[in-house]
């Protein structure tokens, strides 16, 4: 059996006694293992990581940017085997593995331009002879904890601006999702990052617990579930850490009477069931204003459903795979039985589906309810599948109302033909990313990505300039110098020399 292990000081080590089972999600088997570190294996990789920072901080940040030059050239010649190895572990299909590299690499190329941002500022002249001058420093050694369902993007978001600023990075990526991480480890070291600047340890809660108590680790970033997140948030930050958590999701799109309804509904079936449904931007709620909207949706929506193929991740008819785990899709199957108990009408059930030839793999089917309440614990608890939940709102306050008052505020959607309708509701809903006929509303790597509420732990969102704060602290220097003697007198600074020999 294929075994995964950890990436420190620039090669692979093997070191563990617990493992976690890695499934093919297409067949259900057990394809590999995941070794799972400890705080002893944690010691090595910071000893290691603050070993290899000193040298790549100091070194000038246009040659620290160019390793990053080469690293997109290596992952762009990689791939396809890289999305490969990622659908089989994801269950995502290709075209959706692609994407999932392609948005981390665009956080790359961003952060090749992060010298420009790191110059800091200065004021010459702050007082007579007296300038003004910050600087942005790395922090030192930080670390990412990252979830199973963006094993290339996420990881990308947070070590490509760390390194670019001059930290090193320890990565703990997903047990579920581990191969696509540790291969990034050996392409990062092929393109000339100094080793030890970018380590992976593999671990569950564990090696999560070592990192938000390691003395050296100085900032944490974290994505995963809402719970998880704010433990990790807690935690770290009474450590006295720099954290940035970013949590689960339930997002709604809003349909108005105007909207072009073929293009939103097309926009809604991908949204909610491209990839398994398992996106923390995913479309699951659907909430139509007035009756009429609602039915014509509806009407819509089923067509399009009844049209989705669900398939092995690597057959290229379909529109989605499997889903992570066997867990994972009981949990999803008992939320849809949680849904009909509460009096939700069931309009398509995904449930029981098989494919031939892979009977034991994690599908199911997309599943559609209608007249889903507010007060429905399927409703406000976030599911990740396959299943879309319609919400009728009875007016543009009422659908504006859903998603400000949902515990969650990751994104939202609205679509509709009326600017003015459209500005008013970005301005208002309480949710950090908003789509106007956009049904993802994923920011682009300069801008920056968070949510609210339960959506998101801390000030700073991930990737953009709010990136390079995260992993840099501003020092502010106030200098004056003492004249030169053989020029004393020359400039208007002597008045104010400090008191010397003289
Ligand atoms: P998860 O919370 O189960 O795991 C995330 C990370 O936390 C993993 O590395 C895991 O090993 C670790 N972990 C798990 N249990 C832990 C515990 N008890 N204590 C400490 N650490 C623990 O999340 P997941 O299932 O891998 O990913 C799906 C979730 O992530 C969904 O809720 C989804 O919405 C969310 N997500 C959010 C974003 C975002 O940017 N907001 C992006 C992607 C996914």
């Amino acid at each position: 059996m294929q075994q995964v292990s950890h990436f420190i000081g620039g090669r692979i080590v093997s070191q563990a006694s617990r493992f976690a089972d890695v499934f093919d999600p297409n067949t259900g088997r057990v394809q590999a293992r995941v070794e799972l570190g400890d705080a002893v294996l944690l010691e090595t990789a910071v000893a290691s990581a603050a070993r290899a920072q000193k040298g790549w901080a100091a070194t000038n940040p246009q040659r620290r940017a160019r390793v990053l030059f080469e690293f997109v050239r290596l992952v762009n010649r990689d791939r396809d085997a890289l999305a490969a190895l990622l659908s089989s572990e994801h269950g995502k299909v290709i075209a959706d593995a692609h994407g999932d590299i392609q948005r981390g690499l665009e956080v790359v190329e961003f952060a090749c331009g992060v010298p420009h941002l790191i110059k800091g500022d200065m004021t010459s002249g702050a007082g007579p002879g007296i300038d003004v001058y910050s600087l942005r420093q790395p922090l030192g050694v930080v670390a990412g904890i990252t979830p199973f369902n963006f094993p290339a993007m996420i990881p990308l978001w947070m070590c490509a601006p760390a390194i670019a600023c001059g930290n090193a990075f320890i990565l703990k990526p997903s047990e579920r999702t581990p191969s696509v991480p540790l291969r990034l480890a050996e392409l990062w070291l092929e393109a000339g990052l100094p080793e030890g600047v970018f380590n992976v340890v593999m671990g569950d809660k564990e090696m999560v617990d070592a990192i938000l108590d390691h003395p050296q680790i100085r900032a944490v970033s974290f994505v995963g579930s809402s719970d998880i997140a704010q433990y990790v948030y807690g935690r770290g930050a009474a450590a006295g850490k720099r954290m940035q958590c970013m949590g689960g999701a339930k997002n709604h799109g809003i349909v108005l009477p105007d909207a072009d309804l073929d293009q939103a509904v097309a926009d809604i079936v991908g949204a909610a069931f491209g990839s398994a449904g398992e996106r923390c931007m995913a479309l699951p709620v659907v909430a139509p204003v007035g009756e009429a909207t609602a039915d014509a949706v509806r009407q819509k929506l089923e067509a399009a459903i009844d049209g989705l193929r669900v398939g092995v991740s690597g057959d290229p008819q379909a529109h989605y795979g499997p889903v992570v785990t066997a867990a994972h899709k009981a949990r999803i199957e008992d939320y849809i039985a949680l849904g009909v108990s509460e009096g939700a009408e069931l309009a398509r059930d995904g449930r029981g589906l098989s494919l031939q030839g892979h009977e034991g793999g994690f599908f199911l089917g997309p599943t559609l309810f209608d007249h889903v309440k507010a007060s429905m614990r399927s409703y406000q608890d976030e599911i990740f599948g396959p299943v879309l939940q319609m919400v009728r709102a009875d007016s543009f306050e009422a659908a504006l109302d859903l998603p400000s008052r949902h515990a969650y505020g990751n994104g939202v959607a609205i679509f509709t033909r009326n600017g003015a309708r459209a500005r008013d509701f970005a301005a208002r809903v309480e949710v950090g990313m908003v789509g106007i006929n956009v049904p993802i509303p994923v920011p682009v790597a300069y801008h920056s990505f968070g949510g609210w509420k339960r959506s998101g732990f801390g000030d700073l969102n991930q990737y953009g300039e709010d990136g390079v704060r995260f992993y840099t602290r501003v020092k502010t220097v106030t200098q004056r110098w003492p004249a030169d003697e053989a020029h004393a007198g020359d400039t208007a600074a002597d008045g104010f020399v400090i008191p010397t020999m003289r």
